[in-house]
């Protein structure tokens, strides 16, 4: 079975997983390569936010995409059907799939030390990746966000990183916000409905809030840790091998672009080449982190 076959049966686990909506109804059809905007709530899957969103209206089309010509125009979609709502109630860890796909994210947050190695192994190895960057990263590197999403998927890592427990609803929506628009400033396309918290700490309520904005939260199977750098430890060789340790259907492994406090090498990029053979080795594909936009396996309810 293809890639987009086993998408397909992924989105059916989705379904079973995550929505409680499975009436039948037209599926909305999405090209995830051209666009993946964030959306107002709508009903379907997700509970209805207590207050509403604090939604710009550039992002209130249900299809903003639309006017670039990207994606069908708002009187033909169902904004109640947007595929990404599938995704909406809870974290998701790991591509809900027995089949041998793997998905590669990296998160950007400090510099972009790597990330020419990064993208020139991925071309390499014709493997696609989705990057999750923060507002201040996008703001300070916009060639580098260019870079990338001519070639990837772009999503949102918070504004700077905070830590959730600091963070009042107001200031999460303003992290995710202001995150939307630096990436559209920097890379000229709409970031993918993707969220990622900064380090992986979730809550019900904060996920329901980033829902309602219109992401889906995604986290990760297994990090790599190669961000720790030699001072903290960390090794290529080791870095490679967490990744192959975490080998399974449907992981989602996480890396990252640049170096925190340590200015040596950046270990991921190093240890990309290695970790894509291993995952090829072994028989796994590495998919696109937007098919789970695609081909739903049924439409929503709509009720
Ligand atoms: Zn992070």
């Amino acid at each position: 079975m293809g890639v987009r076959g086993g998408i397909a049966g992924v989105a059916a686990a989705l379904l079973l997983t995550l929505g409680p909506g499975a009436a039948a109804a037209p599926a909305q059809r999405w090209d995830i390569r051209a666009s993946g905007p964030p959306l107002p709530v709508t009903r379907c899957n997700v509970a209805q936010p207590t207050t509403a969103p604090a939604v710009p209206t550039d992002r209130r089309p249900a299809c903003p995409g639309a006017a670039a010509g990207l994606r069908a125009a708002p009187d033909d979609a169902d904004p109640d059907c947007e595929p990404v709502n599938r995704l909406f109630g809870g974290e998701i860890r790991r591509i809900p799939t027995e089949e041998p796909l793997v998905a590669l994210t990296f998160n950007a947050a400090w510099n972009e030390d790597g990330l020419a190695v990064v993208l020139a192994e991925l071309r390499r190895q014709h493997a696609p990746a989705t990057f999750f960057l923060t507002g201040e990263f996008a703001d300070g590197h916009p060639a580098a966000v260019r870079a990338i999403a001519a070639e990837h998927g772009v999503a949102n890592h918070s504004y700077d990183h905070p830590e959730l427990a600091d963070l009042t609803p107001d200031d999460l929506r303003a992290q995710v916000l202001d995150t939307d628009r630096a990436i559209r400033r920097a890379a000229g396309a709409v970031p993918l409905p993707f969220y990622r918290f900064p380090f992986s700490d979730t809550t019900p309520d904060a996920i329901a809030e980033v829902n309602a904005l219109g992401y889906a939260d995604i986290e990760f199977t297994q990090d790599t840790k190669g961000y720790l750098g030699l001072d903290g430890g960390m090794t290529v060789d080791k870095a490679v091998q967490r990744a192959v340790d975490a080998l399974r259907p449907g992981m989602i492994l996480q890396m990252h672009l640049g170096t925190g406090a340590d200015p040596g090498p950046n270990l991921d990029a190093q240890a990309l080449p290695r970790i894509v053979e291993a995952i090829h080795a072994r028989g796994y594909r590495i998919t696109d982190l937007r098919a789970l936009l695609d081909e739903p396996a049924s439409g929503c309810s709509g009720a």
